[in-house]
């Protein structure tokens, strides 16, 4: 019996995960759940799964949800903020941490749970992008699991080498092969993209995802946070990583070897087969996932990604060369954009606007400590802040 800590439970991952244990009441139990400020969501979660702890990272949420634990006689405790969140990731009955809160927020929690040394089901690619070589210094340090749930980096992971940590090149792999589907926008009139709605921008044509990570999809730079991922985990070059549109999403990427092999994973385009993977890793059990039909498929194909259309992808790409917190400004500046774009203070085009910005005025140092990576975010948060507000005195040039 593994014990399971869900970090952001109310949320897409969230649930998926609960989708996927509900299927294996004998193999894992969940310890603790928490949210951001959804209490009806976490209250309903709490009476199926009855974890021993509930966590909101609002405080009066978590009074209101303590109030009603309180009323319905639940065996649930609840703690809030930030502090309760690294006590849940950390707990000796904790074996098993899903990290799938979204943004900057998830970063401490998560980067606890590493240090104490977890199995890490890693859905939160921002913490990673924020903070990688910290992140991955605690792994090893503290002995953690890391195991991806983004689910590209699930399919890496699974056709990669057992033991490709470091040097895959040893190993015998030429490069990854970064799978995307392009998002919503793949084939919209470059002109058009200004005037682009949040509505249009989180129908995702293949998955059902949160907002951020949808309207991330649309600008690709969903794709850019993910090849900063994958440097981190796969511990490569941005050179070693080629992205690949791919419209159907059934490939979910590949590895390249030397001798001409190319191994993909495949399969519906469905998040509970990543986390059952992670879950049950090196076994394999049901995620409740159909089995993919290759004749309904038909076809599958591939495309170079235009970095005319998605500028983030440039950023990124851009942020991973120059190394210290340079990813850090570019995911703080991101959060800040798309949260003004899904709000409407912003146009679609203005979001890599503000971040390209962000990236060329703030001077970047090494990102070695949590204080500088805080520092770094913060700084960018503001300076993001400042260019939707004032954009005529903050033009990228
Ligand atoms: P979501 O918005 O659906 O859920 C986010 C969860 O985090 C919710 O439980 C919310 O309560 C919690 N949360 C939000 N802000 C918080 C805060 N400030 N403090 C504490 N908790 C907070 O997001 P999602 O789509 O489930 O994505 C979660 C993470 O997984 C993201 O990092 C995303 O990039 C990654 N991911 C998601 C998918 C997907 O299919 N949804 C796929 C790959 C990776
Ligand atoms: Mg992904």
């Amino acid at each position: 019996m593994k014990g399971i800590t869900v970090l952001g439970a109310t949320g897409s991952i969230g649930v998926s995960t609960l989708d996927v244990l509900r299927l294996h009441p004998q193999a894992y139990r969940v310890v603790a759940l928490t949210a951001n400020r959804d209490v009806a969501g976490l209250l309903e979660q709490c009476r199926e799964f009855s974890p021993q702890y509930a966590v909101m990272a609002d405080p009066s949420a978590a009074q209101q949800l303590a109030e009603q634990v309180r009323a319905e006689g639940l065996n649930t405790e609840v703690l809030a903020g930030t502090e309760g969140l690294e006590k849940v990731a950390t707990l000796p009955q904790t074996d098993y941490v899903m990290a799938a809160i979204v943004g900057a927020a998830g970063l401490l929690p998560t980067l606890a749970a590493a240090r104490a040394g977890k199995r890490v089901l890693l859905a939160n690619k921002e913490a990673l992008v924020m903070s990688g070589h910290l992140f991955m210094q605690a792994v090893r340090e503290h002995g953690a699991e890391l195991l991806p749930i983004d689910s590209e980096h699930n399919a890496i992971f699974q056709c990669m080498p057992r033991d490709y940590r470091p040097g895959m090149e040893a190993k015998g792999v030429r490069r990854i092969l970064l799978t995307g589907s392009g998002g919503p926008f793949r084939d919209t009139a470059v002109e058009q993209l200004a005037s682009v709605t949040p509505e249009q921008a989180i129908a995702h044509p293949n998955w059902s995802m949160g907002r951020k990570i949808s309207v991330d999809s649309a600008t690709m730079m969903n794709k850019g946070l993910e090849l900063i991922e994958a440097c981190w985990l796969f511990d490569v070059g941005p050179d070693k990583v080629e992205i690949v549109v791919h419209k159907e999403s059934v490939i979910h990427s590949m590895v390249d070897y030397l001798d001409g092999s190319v191994l993909a994973q495949l399969g519906n385009p469905d998040m509970r087969t990543p986390i059952a993977h992670a879950l049950s890793w090196p076994q394999r059990i049901d995620s409740g996932v159909a089995a993919l039909d290759m004749f309904s498929v038909g076809q599958l194909n591939f495309e170079r990604p235009d970095l005319q259309r998605f500028p983030c992808l440039r950023l990124a790409n851009e942020a991973i060369r120059a190394g210290g917190t340079a990813s850090t400004i570019l995911n703080a500046a991101n959060e800040v954009a798309v949260e003004a774009f899904l709000e409407g203070r912003l146009g679609f085009t203005g979001i890599a606007q503000v971040i390209e910005s962000c990236m060329q005025s703030i001077i970047l140092v090494a990102a070695d400590s949590i204080e500088t990576i805080l520092d770094a975010d913060a700084h960018a948060r503001q300076m993001a802040m400042a260019c939707i507000d004032h954009p005529e005195q903050h033009r990228a040039t």
